[in-house]
């Protein structure tokens, strides 16, 4: 099976990517619709957990049905010993919701929810502008002994950090608390069980199951937009907790008046609470999260590559990591360290992908951020060096990176003559040439702005 669900991610990513990335894969195990996979350092495995986890899952599930997860972890043993290597896994990351875990302190509610990333917990979750309320109430939720608001409502886009706050609470409460119990899910999951749980007829230790614990989180409540019986049996179980003065934690992909499919009533009520959103990622927020993960892999990473990734990888947060993790992982393979052109180097098909017509309003902003001005100056008639100099880089940059003509691109700068950005183009020429430092900072704009 391996062979040919290797045979074709070969032939989608290309032999080098496979190369590198997936021939050192090993099967470690298969059993109850799960397969585990072994990769022989951390970096390996977070990488390509990163980028084929969802791949690989519906690869195996398109040769095998029965096969619902997909485990990646790292075994050091598990390359050189070959499928023999029992050595036992360290880290464990699931592609897939449906992973299970076992653990000591809960058994009977453990086996019911997904299994928690011993990553994803409050210390390693930077705070900024974005997410500041979402964490302070993520916080609130796991501190508090009485429940506070109910349900907490998390919702924000893909990759900002629901999931890593989902568990910081979970990780919290177990910590601090162990007696109260603790199921986090996913909402496909719940969908899962509950379906299971009518085809054996057994809806009634279904129930029971829910019902007795005391924190309820289900992420990706979006999923179940549209499942009419999942929603209603969900909207039963929420109701019967609340009623109990349990604590739930919701997550979904947008608020609860926007999801749609999904029930007025249910709507309403998983509005009744505090509903706290995470925003997209601002560029300081990002450089604050590549330097929390750098330090946390113990790898010097250059601030030049950190700002660099920072501007190119805005997406959100998974990107980065993964990016993040594939040059820390190249330079650990080839024993070099890391610089921007080995970044460049190494993320070309990510930056490539990115890649699309530089319009003028972009490097306006890029500069005006750079240089801590307001974009609105780029526009005024001010001419303080202050703000002319920023003004002159972006009117140059335009004219580098945009096909636009010289009076094209004074308008877009408050309707200035061409001869003005004739003036700039020169003036940072010149000052390129005499100015070290400033012809690096242009350098490194234009490459932000280029990829
Ligand atoms: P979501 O569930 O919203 O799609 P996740 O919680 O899975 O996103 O986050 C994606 C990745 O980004 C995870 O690895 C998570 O640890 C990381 N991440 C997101 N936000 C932050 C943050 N503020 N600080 C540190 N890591 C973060
Ligand atoms: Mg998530």
């Amino acid at each position: 099976q391996w062979e040919r669900i290797a045979g074709r991610l070969r032939d989608e990513v290309g032999d080098a990517a496979w190369r590198s990335w997936l021939r050192p894969v090993v099967v470690h195990s298969l059993k109850d619709g799960a397969v585990r996979l072994a990769l022989p350092t951390r970096f390996m495995r977070d990488w390509v957990a990163t980028h084929y986890g969802e791949r690989l899952r519906v690869l195996w599930g398109a040769e095998d049905p029965s096969i619902r997860a997909v485990d990646i972890v790292v075994d050091a043993a598990a390359t050189s010993a070959g499928k023999t290597a029992l050595a036992k896994p360290t880290l464990v990351a699931s592609s897939a919701p449906a992973a299970i875990a076992a653990s000591p302190a809960a058994p009977e509610v453990e086996e019911l929810g997904a299994q928690l990333d011993p990553r994803l917990t409050f210390k390693n979750f930077v705070v900024g502008k974005p997410n500041e309320f979402a964490y302070a109430a993520a916080r609130r939720v796991a501190e508090a002994a009485q429940v506070s608001f109910n349900p907490l409502f998390l919702y924000g886009g893909v990759g900002l950090g629901k999931t890593h706050l989902m568990h910081a609470i979970a990780w919290h409460i177990r910590e601090h608390d162990p007696s109260r119990r603790v199921l986090y899910l996913s909402a496909e999951k719940f969908m899962y069980r509950f379906i299971r749980a009518l085809r054996s007829q057994d809806t009634m230790s279904f129930k029971e199951q829910f019902r007795s614990v005391d924190v309820l989180m289900v992420d990706d409540v979006q999923f179940i937009a549209g499942k009419d019986a999942t929603q209603e049996e969900f909207f039963h179980t929420f109701n019967a907790l609340v009623d109990q003065g349990r604590q739930i934690v919701i997550s979904a992909d947008k608020s609860p008046s926007d999801l749609e499919g999904m029930e007025e009533r249910l709507k309403s009520r998983l509005n009744s609470g505090l509903v706290a959103d995470l925003h997209a990622t601002t560029y300081e927020l990002r450089l604050g999260i590549l330097e929390s993960k750098a330090e946390q892999m113990g790898v010097p990473v250059p601030p030049k590559v950190m700002e660099f990734l920072a501007h190119k990888i805005a997406s959100n947060v998974r990107e980065l990591e993964g990016a993040l993790n594939r040059v820390v992982a190249h330079s650990q393979l080839v024993g070099r360290a890391i610089t921007l052109e080995t970044t460049q180097e190494v993320l070309h098909d990510l930056l490539r992908a990115s890649d699309r017509r530089i319009t003028i309003e972009e490097i306006q902003k890029r500069v005006a951020e750079h240089f801590n001005i307001k974009l609105a100056e780029m526009g005024s008639a001010r001419r303080s060096r202050q703000v002319a100099r920023p003004r002159q880089v972006a009117m140059y940059l335009a004219k580098q990176l945009t096909s636009r003509s010289l009076p094209e691109i004074g308008r877009k700068f408050g309707g200035r003559d061409h001869t003005t950005v004739m003036h700039a183009v020169k003036k940072v020429e010149e000052l390129k040439a005499s100015d070290q430092n400033f012809s690096e900072d242009v350098d490194l704009l234009r490459r932000m702005l280029q990829g």
